[in-house]
């Protein structure tokens, strides 16, 4: 065996064909999240030692059908093999292959080869074809590709220590499948070399037929089209050209390589289960049922480890206020960074929950179902199938939901749900909505069974569900984008979940809220905790004076409540309040509202209490229907008339359901478009909207 030098390896292969697999059973435990570069693409490296005891690093790049990118994960991969210069170019490249779906798997594997990378093919899911008698004969894939082949079971980890043995056979294929030459002219090839500064290639070829897809070509984009244009290439008939050669080949060579030999097996398995789940009729009713367990779980499952999480924070927050001494420092420890750090964790359950399920339903291959079934009603209004499990997810929360929309591949479908899913009411909108409704509904109900209330409720929730088709389909007019949704969709065979890998999804998209979303939620908690305990110091002073005069035995609870409720009224918070009155007054809300309001911008939930000590209502027993009985007393400060009328509460309904009152919401969107522009187009677009809503509604109502 010679002697081998470290080095830089890639994982080549189509979605689903085994590479993470491989990828675990090569480094073990010596692997590495992080991000491409500028682009929210996971990208996961690591490393592990050959025979000789060199070390090599691992790439696992996101899967791709072809060098013709249809998504920004497949457009990384791309620029890892294509461009000359980037920083994860390969010395070498392990394709793995997936032989229970070989042809599709050969056309990029013909594609990588003419590359002229040093290459060894993986064989895997040998295993699944044989089940369905197919055999694939490896010295003839040898034979056919002019590379090493290894046959794996990338899942079972058999045959991956082969790969580590061959590694030093890995070599450049001398086959090559495909040639343009015959349809560039001398001095286009000259042109096009001179734009790239090098001779041209398959892969200078590739990257300037499809200069348009490829975004590090942003410079260079014109000038090529140009050289193009002047040569009178048509693109389109290129890539047709290059399609049906590779594919002609490839069939010319198939038989030998594979043969099937009886039908049965999961093939034959998968085929049978997906006519029903993929029925006109049966299908919808399975996937029904599937979203609404997806559905209970996020919201009803989840809520018990919430409640644990929010009481031991709780208890924590007291016991560490009464260990640390009275002060500024304490306060900000609780009322900041506690309240801030259980903002962030209170989230924990629902996200792995979601994304436990969500893995299962990709792993198993139902996903790609959900995609087909909707995909035939959702196009009509511009989405995509992949869209639905966000936003039923977004019902119970905006956060998850939105991280869950990286399963859609395209960029601006995946851009338009993250930016809708926020409309879909959240249950932190809940208790908002049941004290707004319990004000000005009845709670009575219609034929003896239907709550006036719950129609009412569920009024609001189709509210913000029209809306968001509204600007899904004002975004799908506005956003121009180079990418065309025109997948062909993959049907995978159904497999068993492998409890491991959705353990780990879940687990490390937790981790990835809890440090990226966390440091942002942390501040923001900060920042708030600042202006409603802090104020001008003079006003503050005169509240504390005229309290604190007060002896021990005067000092109840009410007293203390009262206290607080001036100084928070005092504070800058309470300051604001005031200072956005004028605005607020159309709507039908006084200043006091609007303390809660801007109170509620950190997290809607706190609407409710805010209120109770703005209106300095004694929480202890029944603070609900107290806060009730007191509001009903309030006279609106323009009018004179009763402040918490229909119109007012209706007005504030409507705020709730539109605008982005959400911290976190905002955080995630940040972390999941790697730039402010989105949430803050958001965030100014809905509270603009829910402002223009709530004025119309207060408007007419009064
Ligand atoms: P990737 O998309 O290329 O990263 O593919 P994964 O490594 O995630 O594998 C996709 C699925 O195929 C997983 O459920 C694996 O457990 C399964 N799998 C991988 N290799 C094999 C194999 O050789 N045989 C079988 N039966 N399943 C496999
Ligand atoms: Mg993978």
């Amino acid at each position: 065996m010679g002697k081998s030098t470290s080095k830089y390896i890639a994982l080549v292969g189509n979605p689903n064909a085994g590479k993470s697999s491989l990828f675990n059973a090569l480094t073990g435990l010596k692997q590495k999240v992080g991000n491409f570069p500028g682009i929210t693409v996971d990208k996961k490296t690591g490393s592990f030692y050959d025979h000789s005891k060199v070390k090599h690093k691992l790439i696992d790049l996101p899967g791709i059908y072809s060098l013709s990118p249809k998504s920004f994960d497949e457009e990384v991969s791309c620029k890892v093999l294509l461009h000359k210069k980037d920083e994860n170019k390969p010395d070498l490249i392990i394709l793995v292959l997936d032989a229970s779906n070989l042809k599709r798997n050969l056309f990029l594997a013909t594609q990588i080869l003419d590359l002229k990378i040093p290459t060894i093919l993986a064989l895997n899911m040998q295993d699944v074809a044989q089940k369905s008698g197919i055999q694939s004969s490896t010295e003839a894939l040898e034979a056919f590709l002019d590379v090493p082949v290894v046959a794996i079971n990338a899942k079972l980890n058999e045959g991956t220590e082969n790969i580590i043995l061959n590694l030093h056979n890995a070599r450049i294929s001398n086959k090559n499948f495909y040639t343009y030459q015959t349809r560039f002219t001398p001095k286009l090839e000259e042109e096009l070399a001179d734009l790239f500064e090098e001779k041209l290639s398959y892969s200078t070829y590739k990257q300037s037929i499809s200069a348009h897809r490829f975004y590090w070509l942003k410079e260079k984009r014109e000038n090529i089209k140009k050289a193009l244009i002047k040569h009178q290439l048509d693109l389109n008939a290129e890539e047709i050209h290059e399609i049906s050669s590779r594919y002609k080949i490839i069939g010319q060579n198939f038989e030998e390589i594979q043969k099937q030999k009886t039908i049965g097996g999961p093939l034959a398995l998968s085929a049978k289960l997906d006519t029903v789940l993929t029925h006109q009729k049966w299908g919808y009713l399975v996937m029904i049922f599937v979203f609404f367990i997806v559905f209970q779980a996020v919201f009803t499952i989840a809520a018990y480890p919430m409640d644990w999480i929010d009481s031991g924070m709780a208890w924590f927050s007291n016991w560490i206020s009464n260990i640390l001494p009275e002060g500024g420092i304490t306060d900000l420890i609780r009322g900041g960074i506690l309240a801030g750090i259980s903002g962030v964790v209170v989230f924990v359950p629902q996200i792995m929950i979601l994304f436990a399920l969500v893995a299962i339903l990709e792993e198993s291959g139902y996903m790609a179902r959900v995609s087909f079934l909707n995909d035939r009603l959702l196009r009509s209004i511009g989405m995509n199938g992949k869209r639905v499990v966000p936003l039923i997810s977004g019902f119970a929360c905006a956060v998850p939901a939105i991280m869950a929309a990286r399963s859609i591949e395209n960029w601006k479908e995946r851009l338009i749900t993250i930016m809708i899913t926020p409309l879909m009411s959240c249950s932190a909108r809940l208790p908002v909505y049941i004290f707004l409704v319990g004000f000005i509904v009845p709670d009575k109900t219609i034929f003896g069974f239907i709550s006036i209330q719950g129609l009412f409720m569920l009024g609001l929730y189709l509210i913000g569900i029209l809306l968001s088709i509204f600007v899904a389909l004002t975004l799908q007019y506005l956003i121009k984008t180079e990418f065309k949704s025109n997948f062909i969709l993959e049907m995978p065979i159904y497999r068993k979940p492998i409890w491991i890998n959705v353990l780990s999804t879940s687990w490390s998209k937790s981790l990835t809220f809890i440090t990226e979303a966390g440091k942002i939620i942390l501040g923001i908690s900060i920042v708030l905790w600042f202006l409603s305990s802090y104020g001008p110091k003079e006003e503050m002073e005169k509240v504390d004076n005229f309290y604190s005069s007060y002896s021990e035995i005067e000092l109840n609870d009410s007293v203390q409540i009262q206290w607080q409720s001036e100084k928070l009224r005092a504070s800058y918070a309470g300051q604001m309040g005031k200072l956005i009155e004028p605005a607020i007054l159309p709507l039908g809300y006084d200043w006091k509202i609007g303390i809660a309001i801007i109170a509620s911008f950190a997290a809607r939930e706190v609407f409710v209490g805010t209120m109770s000590i703005i209106y300095s209502v004694d929480g202890e027993d029944n603070s609900i229907s107290a806060l009730q009985d007191k509001l009903r007393t309030e006279i609106h400060p323009a009018t004179g008339k009763p402040l918490f009328g229909l119109a007012t509460s209706m007005s504030l309904l409507m705020f709730y359901v539109v605008a982005l009152q959400c911290v976190s919401t905002l955080a995630i969107v940040k972390r999941e478009t790697n730039s402010w522009k989105w949430p803050l187009i958001q965030f100014f677009a809905f509270s603009g909207i829910a402002y223009v809503l709530s004025l119309l509604t207060y408007q007419i109502l009064v």
